[in-house]
């Protein structure tokens, strides 16, 4: 089943307002298994949203339309879809009585430009509002489009909600049921276009899934969605040798939760010291609940001094090794280590711009890990602004400590 959302309102296509609406209906859907196949935002013209709705009677078997119901000139969702679809606007008389006595409720009568609000298209249902005067539209198998189901609603987000509870979501659950499964894998290390290349195969092979791939700076997820949880579980299956080392997780979750899953699992702790990420990656670690089973903190050591008095670095020696290179990274590593009797420990430093410090161009970065057997450094060159640089390294440091303890399994 096809479902789209047509967000109508100028508003929404400048920085003011955004479009929750089909934020909140997707949620609604997902949660009877449908979820929406495209999403679009219109402004107030009549003819931009008599276009898109043409097209979308085209394409999909469910429009669901927000916004254009009131009683103003730029309200005309109902009047655009009555005339597309060669139907007349007929006064449905429940909806009259309901406004009128909505204004009542309030001492006062209806405005004359109101009455309007009251009109439907001929073979189409009103959605009755509970709290406002603008009835909503359902409008099953139009003229020429059988199949097609039109559920037009308030722009005003409380309206919407309560319409779609009582009015259009009941009329969906028959055809909700056959849920929507969704397998979920984090890879991390890789770049996208190397995943993209590495899985077509086994993509192609799984090629009734829907398939995603969604990279952000710290990992990428490959999802794949579809009706059988038995065909979701055998692509995984084929998935897992293809991606080797590089999976970080399959399901909910991302690299900071594994990294803290297979340090829990194996009774190991963490200790991080932070000079470039300025205490980033402890942040993103106790972003996560129950953190400190395996986490025990760290330092953020941005300048000599901190280096010196938190970690007993040796200043001239800092001077003579520079702040950004792999002595220095090492040795943080090292000392908050032994400093907190961890298991592990990470050591960031770098340059993370915008100008060169100490010789050392933008995106500079080393990664120490210190362990059981010994320290490692790695020095990779990341590219971005500031913000970005800090937050790659984060997770390069992450995925070596994840790589370190899959090998020494
Ligand atoms: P109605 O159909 O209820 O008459 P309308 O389009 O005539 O809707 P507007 O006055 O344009 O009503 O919008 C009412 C309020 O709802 C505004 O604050 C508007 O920004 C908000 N709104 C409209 N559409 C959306 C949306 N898609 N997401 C979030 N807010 C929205
Ligand atoms: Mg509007």
């Amino acid at each position: 089943m096809r479902i789209e959302c047509i967000a109508i309102g100028t508003e929404l296509l400048t920085t003011r307002r955004i479009d929750t609406n089909s934020v909140w209906l997707g949620e609604r859907l997902a949660s009877l298994g449908l979820g929406f196949h495209r999403k679009t935002a219109v402004g107030d013209i009549r003819r931009d949203l008599a276009e898109l709705c043409r097209e979308a009677l085209t394409r999909s078997d469910l429009i669901i339309t927000t916004g254009g119901l009131g009683p103003t000139f730029d309200d005309f969702t109902k009047e655009i879809f009555a005339e597309i679809l060669g139907a007349d606007l007929v006064e449905d008389t429940r909806c009259r009585a309901d406004m009128v006595a909505f204004y009542a409720a309030r001492n006062r009568v209806p405005p004359q430009v109101n009455f309007k609000q009251a009109l439907i298209p001929a073979g189409a249902e009103p959605l009755r509002n509970p709290v406002g005067t603008a009835p909503g539209v359902w409008w099953q198998d139009p003229p020429g489009h059988r199949g097609v189901r039109i559920a037009m609603l308030p722009g005003v987000p409380r309206e919407m909600k309560r319409m779609w509870e009582e009015g259009v979501e009941p009329r969906l659950l028959p055809l909700a049921g056959r849920g929507v499964h969704t397998l979920r894998m984090v890879v991390a290390g890789v770049p996208e276009s190397n995943l993209d290349e590495r899985t077509r195969e086994v993509r192609e092979r799984h090629g009734h899934l829907d398939w995603t791939i969604l990279a952000n700076l710290t990992q990428v997820e490959l999802l794949a969605r579809g009706p059988d949880p038995a065909e979701l579980e055998a692509a995984r299956a084929d998935f897992e040798p293809v991606l080797g080392a590089d999976l970080v997780s399959v399901g909910d979750g991302n690299l900071e939760d594994a990294v803290l899953e297979a340090l829990k699992l194996r009774g190991e702790t963490l200790a991080v010291a932070e000079s470039m990420s300025g205490g980033l990656l402890a942040s993103r670690l106790t972003a996560i609940p129950g953190a400190s089973e395996a986490f025990l903190g760290g330092a953020t050591v941005y300048t000599v001094r901190a280096k010196a008095a938190l970690l007993g670095l040796d200043p001239a020696w800092l001077e003579t090794v520079g702040t950004v290179s792999a002595a220095c990274a090492a040795a943080l590593a090292d000392a908050v280590r032994r400093r907190l009797g961890a298991t592990w420990a990470l050591g960031i430093c770098g340059n993370a711009g915008p100008g060169a410090e100490g010789g050392a161009p933008v995106g500079t970065v080393f990664l120490a890990l210190a362990g059981p057997t010994g320290t490692e450094v790695r020095s990779p060159t990341l590219v971005g602004d500031r913000a970005e640089v800090q937050l790659r390294s984060t997770a390069l440091a992450l995925d070596l400590l994840r790589r370190a303890m899959a090998s020494a399994r």
